[in-house]
């Protein structure tokens, strides 16, 4: 490859959208087999509403939302910010935290009017002896099955209530997974997120059962990039979240989301500026034309 037709791929890169680290970053994309999607925030809008408020027996509405708003308010995941502003819709101004620690991929902890509250997944709440009662454990399942992503809240050693938020996926995420098809790219699902929501969206935009992964810690999401190259793929890696900068690092190529947070883009070989994910396909066709080119 030369440097010149190298440098009027990076020139037409920008032109679409598309940020490129150093012209060697094309070379790194001929070879690209497999195209690894996170999910919230690259493939769903990432803004995210509080749809529903499920109570376990005897536990107050107001009592709920008070404590999580005010818990979330202090997060800046998507999920912590529609709990957040749903609560303050409803119940008007949150109370103060006092502690606050953030648990990655899992959910957030604090005491809020002296008490110690827990907000995130069921598992997380387990670990922490507050399982579901069976009420909630039924009103989850229904709402996860609906699409929805459900999140736990607890207090003083028992599970209170399930948060359930809704995410949509983008209008053109479909047409994207159809192009970079085209490009003979195989798409693959991963996502913190619970297996329902996470089989909602890739039947929605085309991606197939087997090739979701659903309920991956932020550290495992690198592990997953690694067996992928371990059978022999050459992979990229679409994503926006702080939780994806080690797995776009990891990637043959990385893609970050121009709309993503800034430990993404640190972390990618390439910057989609509009967050449009058709342009993924662009970016990929771009460097295999400009390495022709200068055969
Ligand atoms: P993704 O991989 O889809 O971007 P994350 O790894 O950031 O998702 O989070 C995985 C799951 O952990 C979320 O779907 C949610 O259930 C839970 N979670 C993470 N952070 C929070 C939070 N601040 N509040 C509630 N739940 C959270
Ligand atoms: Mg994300």
């Amino acid at each position: 490859a030369t440097p010149t037709a190298l440098m009027v791929g990076t020139g037409r890169g920008a032109q679409l959208g598309i940020l490129i680290k150093g012209p060697e970053v094309l070379e790194s994309t001929r070879a690209v087999d497999t195209i690894v999607l996170d999910k919230t925030g690259t493939v769903t809008t990432g803004s995210m509403t509080l749809t529903g408020v499920l109570l376990a027996d005897g536990v107050e509405e107001g009592d709920v939302l008070r404590l999580a708003g005010a818990l979330e308010h202090a997060s800046e995941h998507p999920v912590a910010r529609a709990v957040a502003a749903g609560a303050a819709d409803r119940v008007g101004e949150l109370p103060a935290v006092d502690g606050f620690t953030n648990l990655p991929g899992l959910g957030v902890e604090g005491v809020v009017d002296g008490r110690t509250v827990l907000v995130g997944r069921e598992q997380l709440l387990r670990d922490r002896s507050q399982p579901l009662p069976p009420e909630l454990v039924r009103a989850k399942a229904a709402a996860e099955a609906g699409g929805g992503t459900a999140v736990a809240v607890g207090w003083e050693g028992r599970a209170r209530a399930v948060l359930v938020v809704a995410d949509a996926v983008k209008p053109d995420s479909a047409e994207a997974v159809r192009r970079l098809r085209a490009l003979g790219l195989r798409p693959v699902l991963l996502t913190g997120d619970n297996a329902a929501v996470a089989a909602a969206v890739a039947a929605e935009v085309g991606i197939d059962a087997a090739d979701v992964h659903a309920e991956v810690l932020p550290e495992e999401k690198v592990a997953v990039i690694r067996r992928l190259q371990a059978e022999s793929r050459t992979v990229a890696m679409v994503g926006d979240g702080v939780n994806d900068a080690a797995a776009l690092a990891q990637a043959d190529l990385g893609l970050a989301m121009g709309t993503g947070t800034d430990a993404a883009i640190e972390a990618g070989d390439l910057t989609l500026v509009r967050g449009d994910l058709r342009v993924a396909a662009d970016a990929i066709r771009l460097a295999r034309r400009t390495l022709t080119t200068i055969k």
